[in-house]
């Protein structure tokens, strides 16, 4: 092993042209933000009206805050896709130096090394010379920050650093190369062959690959080595597949001080470390090797291990069975909903589904494909003769960690490329109080008045799948549980146990269908009916005939909106009559991604955002809103646990008025919102994120958007916060 030797940066100055002429690289915005792209949610990326690239000498004047293009990407979707970019994630694109020098600068202030008027000293100097100068390069030659301070910031802030940016701001890389680079990329892309920012420079041979290396250890701290299998721990590398590794060029070394040191070719792409961080665990010492080394490395590794591959069939048994059994912890840890053990053409891909997402946990050789399925399928029970037949299974698991039973529901299903196996954890949740949910004070209040708190009535929940319902119903159900009330469910299936009532499971296999249990629960002398789900005209009608003989009847239906859920039954042919005498309110619902707590940062809405809804920045008066920036807490994805979002439409009479009229779905959604209080899904997402709790990608991402959302005064008033 060898470690690098510092060097001087060139003079950066020489062959610059003047940044006002600088043609904008950037104009898509998705030139390092792979993802947005791939989003269904959001629509195709226009051009951001970013700060200008050029500082024109009116803007030195300006206080040096200026916040760079906001990050909009969500970089845990993309997650499973080849990385092109080279540095992190969520971040602008590569923009010229200018704002490379602001970005860099602006963690200067942050760790307290630059004052903001030494700053805007700078800036001033800098609009002032007429030769270019780096920013860095000026608060050197200011006195202002030492090189020795300059890399502890570099350093601390590694993974927010852009590698072309900073490669310009040092003097390594000329700014027109950048550009030519990033433009490359661009082609690149649009012809289906993405390649990340680091690999375009060394390949066009803007900058050389020891150069690039040099830059990483010597300015972001990151120890260079010269690996070799002799230095590598092969219980390490046993763990991972070499081929894997070699896709994302990282090479494990050893554990030292609990820590695993692993060489990467691109320490800071914070999906290559989160790839390494799911398999070697999260304490990872990141040291930074060059492709070469690491390629040769793993391909001694893979001529080795070859001639061993008999020793290792011997206790492939005992290999999956571990793995199975850790993958099971792991996800459980996790808080995973899903596994996806997905056989490819020359690999086995699993991912877990956490908050919502799926993300890459491991791949695993093609080879033990076989031997995973079986052992996965002797656990759920089923018959692992079966290899041409969809089949499901089921598993008890006893959390490692907390003890905890988690029922799994196992699915087998066949692909061309073999048997694609899915496991739902179901968690045995705990009841969570309605005022816990997430509500705002007066949508809650008028949830208990105007619904829960009435004799009778149908209580509709509504929403996708996965967006909450069940947790809100049972909620409620708990709510209303009581000594002097008696409460019986129908379910498919029953989800919670809750003491004190009595819920029945569907069983279509020994005929305890919804058609022949429904009589029965009439007979059982009920306050509260919970009918799992609406599905159909019948179970709409039982609904309604249970509501009619004055039982309060609670219960789901799967539909976008409250609107969207009276619609759905007057299309059932249910007579409006029936429905405006019935149904007291909807209750539609989502769950966004909770900022990461760990990790929040301030972000301010770009003008394209503000355009797509609608709203002038006076708008927002009072709008905190915040992204994470990612961090080990969060698997870098920046968000972590989930919030309810929910539209509460309560039937007034001008509202059943509508119904009974046949009025559109517009009307009557106008009516509700002018008359009834209702705030939208929209409105109580968007009033979250302004308070920091989820972020604007989430909303634009989840929520429908209907109506253009009132002002964010006139939402808090609404519903009641200051
Ligand atoms: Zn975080």
């Amino acid at each position: 092993m060898s470690t690098s030797s510092s060097r001087t940066p060139n003079s950066p100055t020489a062959s610059r042209p003047p940044t006002n002429e600088l043609p904008t690289a950037r104009n898509d915005p998705s030139a390092e933000e792979p993802t947005a792209r791939n989003d269904p949610g959001i629509e195709p990326p226009t051009v951001r009206l970013d700060p200008p690239t050029s500082t024109p000498p009116s803007a030195a004047t300006e206080p040096p805050t200026v916040r760079l293009d906001p990050p909009t990407s969500t970089p845990s979707s993309a997650a499973t896709e080849e990385p092109t970019v080279v540095l992190h994630g969520r971040r602008p694109p590569e923009t010229a130096s200018t704002a490379t020098g602001l970005e860099i600068a602006q963690f200067l202030v942050e760790d307290g090394v630059l004052t903001r008027e030494q700053l805007t000293h700078a800036i001033r100097v800098r609009s002032k010379l007429s030769a270019e100068k780096t920013l860095l390069g000026i608060l050197n030659e200011l006195g202002y920050v030492s090189s020795e301070q300059q890399r502890n910031t570099l350093r601390k802030h590694r993974v927010s650093i852009r590698i072309g940016a900073l490669l310009v701001e040092l003097g390594y890389l000329r700014e027109q190369d950048l550009r030519a680079a990033l433009a490359l990329q661009q082609e690149l892309r649009e012809t289906g062959r993405p390649l990340k920012l680091g690999d375009i420079l060394l390949e066009n041979q803007f900058i050389a690959e020891n150069k690039l290396l040099e830059v990483l250890a010597d300015q972001l701290g990151f120890t260079q080595i010269t690996p070799e299998l002799g230095d590598v721990d092969r219980k390490l590398l046993d763990k991972a597949n070499p081929n894997w590794c070699l896709q994302r060029y990282l090479l494990p070394i050893r554990v030292e001080n609990g820590q695993t040191l692993v060489a990467f070719a691109d320490p800071i792409d914070p999906r290559i470390r989160l790839d390494a961080e799911r398999l070697f665990g999260s304490a990872i010492a990141p040291l930074i090797a060059s492709k070469r080394a690491i390629r040769e490395t793993l391909e001694a590794y893979k001529r080795q291990s070859q001639t061993l591959a008999p020793a290792i069939q011997v206790d492939e048994t005992q290999q999956v069975v571990e793995l199975v059994h850790t993958m099971l912890a792991d996800a459980a840890n996790a808080q995973a909903s899903d596994i996806h053990v997905e056989p490819m053409k020359d690999e086995v891909r699993i991912r877990f589904r956490c908050d919502g997402v799926l993300g890459i946990y491991k791949t695993i050789d093609k080879r033990l494909a076989p031997a995973l399925t079986n052992r996965i399928k002797i656990l759920g029970k089923a018959d692992i003769a079966e290899r041409r037949r969809h089949q499901d299974g089921h598993i008890t698991f006893e959390d490692p960690v907390t003890g905890r039973q988690i029922d799994i529901r196992v699915s087998v299903y066949i692909t061309i490329h073999g048997e694609k196996i899915v496991l739902r954890l179901l968690r045995k949740a705990q009841l969570v109080p309605l005022e816990q949910i997430g509500m705002f004070p007066r949508i809650l209040s008028r949830f208990f008045d105007d619904a829960l708190d009435l004799p009778s009535g149908i209580i509709l929940i509504t929403g996708p799948t996965g967006t909450g319902k069940t947790t809100t119903l049972y909620s409620a159900v708990n709510y209303l549980n009581s000594i002097d009330r008696s409460i019986t469910t129908v379910e498919d299936p029953v989800e919670y146990v809750i003491e004190g009532i009595a819920q029945c499971s569907l069983n279509p296999k020994i005929d305890v269908t919804f058609e022949t249990t429904l009589p029965n629960i009439m007979r059982q002398d009920p306050d509260v009916i919970v009918l799992g789900e609406i599905r159909d005209r019948f179970s709409a009608e039982a609904a309604i005939q249970a509501a009619l003989t004055g039982h309060k009847v609670l219960t789901t239906f799967h539909t976008e909106d409250t609107i969207g859920g009276l619609l759905r039954l007057m299309n059932m042919d249910i007579e409006t009559f029936m429905i405006s005498s019935t149904v007291v309110s909807v209750l539609a619902q989502r769950l966004l991604r909770r900022v990461c707590p760990s990790c929040p940062a301030p972000y301010q809405p770009n003008s394209t955002e503000l355009q797509r809804l609608g709203y002038k920045r006076q708008d927002l008066e009072g709008a905190s809103f915040s992204q994470g920036r990612g961090c080990a807490e969060c698997r870098y994805t920046g968000y972590r646990g989930r919030v309810g979002v929910f539209e509460l439409l309560v039937l007034n009479v001008m509202v059943k008025d509508a119904i009974l009229r046949k009025c559109t779905s517009h009307e009557i959604r106008r009516i509700s919102l002018e008359t009834s209080g209702m705030v939208t899904l929209l409105e109580d997402g968007l009033l979250k994120a302004a308070r920091g709790e989820t972020t604007l990608a989430e909303v634009f991402r989840y929520l429908p958007r209907l109506d253009k959302p009132r002002p964010l005064a006139e939402i808090k008033r609404l519903v009641g916060v200051t």
